[in-house]
């Protein structure tokens, strides 16, 4: 895990009015993600899941596509990936394919209810730590509790039809 900056935090509340803007929005969802590189915003967005009718209309993912447009690549070195929640296992390997340098986010795992992660007991945020690249580096936890009050929280009683991982 990496140091905790004050652009960190900045950032971050930037992703969360992203993400407040997706949950009020038609077919959007709570998730905000920006990416950043020295202090330009390189892609923004929320999860689209339901707008686009796209299975990987993800936050990342549409903050990703958004970036390789704006920059005409599809590869961000130097770049940090904010999100106000862990990024699950496909947004993680995409992040590891489009260079990200950093990834910083906010609530994690165990802070929001099972639900929003597919795996039940791999972490797949653990694919960034063993990832090939030694220029990748990660920090949870940037703003967590702010971040998790967007999200069902842990061990809420959902009925099963209703949970997003089955
Ligand atoms: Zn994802």
């Amino acid at each position: 895990m990496s140091d905790t900056g004050a652009d960190d935090i900045r950032w971050m509340r930037h992703a969360l009015r992203i993400a407040r803007k997706g949950g009020a929005a038609e077919g959007g969802a709570p998730i905000g993600c920006v990416i950043v590189r020295g202090g330009v915003v390189l892609g923004e967005g929320y999860n689209e899941v339901d707008r686009r009718r796209d299975p990987t209309a993800h936050s990342e993912i549409v903050a990703m596509r958004r970036a390789g447009q704006h920059l005409n690549t599809g590869e961000f070195r130097g770049a940090t990936l904010y999100s106000t929640l862990q990024p699950c296992g496909m947004c993680s390997m995409a992040s590891i394919w489009a260079k990200i340098s950093r990834i910083v986010y906010g609530a994690g795992r165990g802070d929001v209810h099972e639900m929003y992660f597919e795996d039940r007991h791999m972490n797949t945020i653990d694919f960034i730590r063993d990832a090939y690249r030694d220029d990748l580096s990660l920090c949870g936890g940037v703003l967590a509790a702010e971040c998790a009050a967007l999200y069902v929280p842990r061990g809420a009683d959902i009925p099963l039809d209703l949970q997003f991982n089955r």
